[in-house]
């Protein structure tokens, strides 16, 4: 995720551009850029570091010069935050600027067949063959070429681009990231979001999936897939900045929820090819991943409880010994760990205290690590011997969402590339769950598409003082993450319990008044699991159901059902996550709760 923004009118571009961005800030912060036409030139400043660092390298926007740009805050996915990774990226030739937010999945072959044709690359982005593939394919139509070079890329894309030959032209196109045109009189734009324009006007023009657009400061043409012009209506918003910032929505924890089909699929999808899983560049062959007798994955809060997860699956398809820690404790614990023990370390931030030392102990101990993490050149990544990116973009309010199912994702991505290596997944097990795992983020969806029941218990039970989790397998992984994640946010006491543990003593806490989310996905479980719904019952406690299609008679004599989209029990947590996410939102919300910033908790955890 970054943020895009571009300027086609009568004012200076680059103090326009430089405001857009700090708007767009929290979309992307590790380095940004902007690049203006000048007379018959481009002329391009970008930056490692916060938006103030651009506006220290352009003198507050009184250069580039040029009434007509584009400005870029990045959040790294290829190459590591640096300046000359720093969009905008420019061809080999000087005549074509552009600005991209997204992956391009095929970027390594393209840019080996430029490379092969002479084509120089100044930096390792995956964004920076578009502007080189403009350059290889001009053919004296500019629109026309740049038709040409999307349907040459695979991937994610929201592209803004300026070039010599049409030096009063601002041009855009988007697939599956977002894109919208602002309309001001006598000047027009291209933003990410509509923060970045805002100031400047209220009228805006959504473009749809593969369509282009062409801005001058007087007049905007939006054209379809193959080029033909199209008529598009322009809505008008009468937000404030903030609620902008956040897309409209009332915290940045609820546009995250949103955003995990879109985390979701851009970290799953570079990573699968037919049925082949590739970790980027984690070596894991025949040879290496046989050397592991052990996994042990480590992590803090959400991630430790992703970890749980991950060794459930793990231990179920790689048929090899996982121990999950956290972080804190195993540093402290004396480790069984050397050179056969594969340590995976989970860290939204990558910079969390507890996991760095974890992770240093990992190695010091001659482990090979591999790290989960979201932030690119993190402490953790820059440390571990591989990286995983979770490609969520930027997590900004403090209870992790997207983060953590990202994370989880990741997990099952490594787990199936160990189990088809090691052979103890059938081939035909190994397709279905890559399926699954690909499928996932449609599912999400779904539960997103209408989550007015999740909302209604949410505000139904949102004054309640405790309220229990219980599960059984990964059920119980789940339930650990949706009691953390109320907890966090509405300050309301709440336990997950592995279900069949309850009547070892949690049971005497039970008593009218107690709410109990009973998480019931996996269909083996499900007698054992109506058990302990009627034990919790029997003590007048109320007790809602999440399940699935195949269990959901299981919610017959509960007090509430919520039934999440049918799939394979072994990637439900990802769906669970998602509904307990959605109803620790509105408890909390109901309870009047600072969402984004509840109280005593931070972002990143840097102390130990
Ligand atoms: N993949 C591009 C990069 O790493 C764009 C990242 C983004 O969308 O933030 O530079």
């Amino acid at each position: 995720m970054c943020g895009i923004i571009g300027y086609a009118g009568g004012k200076q571009a680059a103090p326009v551009i430089l405001k857009g961005l700090e708007r767009l800030e929290y979309r992307g912060y590790d380095s940004s850029g902007i690049a203006v036409i000048d007379g018959e030139r481009i002329d391009v400043i970008k930056t490692c570091g916060k938006i103030k660092a651009l506006y220290a390298k352009t003198d507050c926007g009184a250069k580039p010069n040029g009434t007509v740009g584009i400005g870029h805050t990045r959040w790294a996915t290829h190459g590591v935050p640096s300046d000359v990774n720093s969009h905008p990226h420019t061809s080999q030739d000087g005549r074509f600027s552009i600005v991209h937010n997204g992956i391009i999945e095929n970027f390594a072959e393209l840019k080996a067949e430029l490379t092969a044709h002479g084509i120089k690359f100044a930096g390792d982005t995956d964004s920076e063959v578009i502007a080189q593939l403009m350059q290889y394919l001009y053919d004296g139509d500019v629109l026309g070429t740049l038709r040409l070079v999307t349907e040459r890329l695979i991937g994610s894309y929201a592209i803004g681009m300026i070039c010599t030959e049409t030096p009063d032209v601002v041009y855009a196109v988007r697939k599956d990231n977002p894109l919208v045109i602002g309309l001001g009189k006598n000047e027009n734009f291209i933003a990410s979001d509509i923060a970045a324009a805002l100031e400047y006007t209220h009228d805006f023009v959504q473009l749809g999936e593969s369509e282009f657009a062409k801005l001058t400061a007087h007049a905007v043409t939006f054209y379809d897939v193959n080029g033909t012009p199209v008529e598009k209506t322009p809505y008008r918003v009468d937000w404030d900045i903030s609620q902008a910032e956040k897309s409209g929505y009332p915290h940045f924890m609820l546009k995250e929820i949103y955003e995990q089909p879109r985390a979701l699929t851009e970290t799953v999808r570079p990573r699968i090819r037919g049925n082949e899983i590739t970790l980027d560049r984690i070596a894991l062959d025949a040879k290496n991943a046989n050397t592991f007798d052990k996994i042990d994955i480590i992590g803090c809060g959400s991630a430790y409880h992703a970890g749980i997860v991950g060794k459930a699956f793990m231990e179920k398809y790689c048929r090899i010994r996982v121990n999950c820690m956290l972080a804190s404790e195993y540093i402290y614990s004396d480790p069984i760990t050397d050179n056969r023990t594969l340590t995976i370390i989970i860290s939204q931030s990558g910079e969390t205290a507890d996991t760095l030392a974890a992770l240093r102990l990992a190695k010091k101990l001659g482990s090979h690590t591999v790290a989960i993490v979201n932030v690119m050149e993190s402490a953790i990544a820059r440390e571990a011997d591989d990286v995983l990116y979770t490609h969520a973009g930027p997590e900004i309010a403090v209870a992790t969402t997207k983060g953590y199912t990202t994370q989880v994702a990741a997990l099952y991505l490594i787990g199936l590339k160990i189990a088809k290596i090691k052979h103890t997944v059938s081939d035909a097990r190994y397709n279905e769950l890559l399926s699954e795992i690909e499928k996932l983020p449609n599912k999400v969806q779904t539960i997103l598409d209408d989550i007015s029941q999740i909302k209604d218990y949410a505000e139904k039970y949102a004054e309640h003082k405790c309220v229990f989790f219980i599960g059984r397998g990964t059920d119980y992984a789940a339930s650990l993450e949706g009691a953390l994640k109320l907890k966090e946010i509405s300050y309301i006491h709440a336990e997950a319990y592995a279900a069949g543990e309850l009547k070892h003593g949690t049971i005497s806490l039970i008593e009218k008044g107690t709410i109990t989310l009973a998480l019931v996905t996996q269909s083996a479980l499900q007698p054992k699991m109506l058990s302990n719904i009627k034990a919790v019952q029997s003590r007048e406690g109320t007790v809602l159901c999440v399940a699935t299609p195949k269990t959901k008679d299981v919610g017959s004599d509960a007090d509430g059902l919520l039934v999440i989209p049918d799939g394979d029990d072994d990637v439900t947590p990802v769906l669970t996550a998602v509904v307990l996410q959605i109803f620790a939102y509105y408890v909390a919300a109901k309870r009047g709760c600072d969402i984004d910033k509840p109280r005593n908790l931070a972002k990143s955890v840097t102390v130990e």
